[in-house]
């Protein structure tokens, strides 16, 4: 598959140029409609100091892949407070940011995701493709991840998989859902930042696991 390397890169100083053992793959949603804006988040830097939170990988709505460095290297991503010595678990594992604006609340005839107290209308409710209805989290409607985008994130999980030898493995499906940090830290395979952290919704309910599943089968 297609990766670009460059439009995004990352400097030295806004990641941790080292390589790790990684056995462990976590998805993200970006709550946002844009990489660049991801890119522009992450390359600020706060009272003068780089952060160095980044994922390796963010993937566009359209499906285009850009790697923001080496996947074999870390940043922080998961922001655990606890059970994370050492940022074992940021070390550990490869982010994968997908490009989603993520919960939507209901304004009248259209749905609204989150700038301005959720006023920026993301589409009508009677554009079904747009949005999934499953409440999770406290939210009832989730946009949905188009195609497109979800081949080209099964494609780079399985590559991924490969290359560094972690698991094909879903979480167990009453897991998919929970926070439970105490089967998660040893989880070994394909998790998502919810599994994580109680006060997150990324990957949440529009992500198709059973079609990742079955990808990975194939391989
Ligand atoms: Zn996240």
């Amino acid at each position: 598959m297609q990766i670009d390397q460059t439009r995004f890169r990352l400097k030295p100083d806004q990641f941790f140029p080292a390589e790790q053992k990684k056995d462990l793959i976590v998805l993200h949603f970006t709550a946002g409609t844009t990489a660049s804006g991801a890119h522009a988040t992450w390359i600020t830097p706060v009272n003068g100091r780089q952060q160095r939170v980044a994922t390796a990988y963010v993937v566009d709505l359209d499906g285009t892949v850009y790697e923001f460095f080496p996947p074999s290297d870390w940043a922080y991503h998961l922001g655990m407070k606890t059970g994370n010595p050492g940022w074992i678990q940021d070390k550990r594992s490869i982010g994968i940011e997908i490009v989603n604006p993520g919960p939507l609340k209901a304004v009248g005839d259209a749905l609204h995701w989150y700038p301005q107290n959720f006023g920026v209308e993301w589409c009508k409710k009677t554009d079904a493709k747009k949005y999934v209805a499953a409440n999770y989290r406290g939210y009832d409607f989730y946009a949905a991840f188009p195609e497109a985008q979800q081949e080209a994130v099964r494609e780079l999980v399985a590559q991924l998989a490969d290359r560094f030898s972690i698991p094909k493995l879903l979480p167990p499906e009453k897991k998919r859902t929970a926070f439970d940090p105490g089967f998660f830290q040893q989880f070994q395979g394909i998790a998502s930042h919810q599994n994580l952290r109680a006060d997150k919704v990324d990957i949440g309910p529009a992500w198709d696991w059973a079609a990742l599943a079955a990808r990975l089968q194939r391989s």
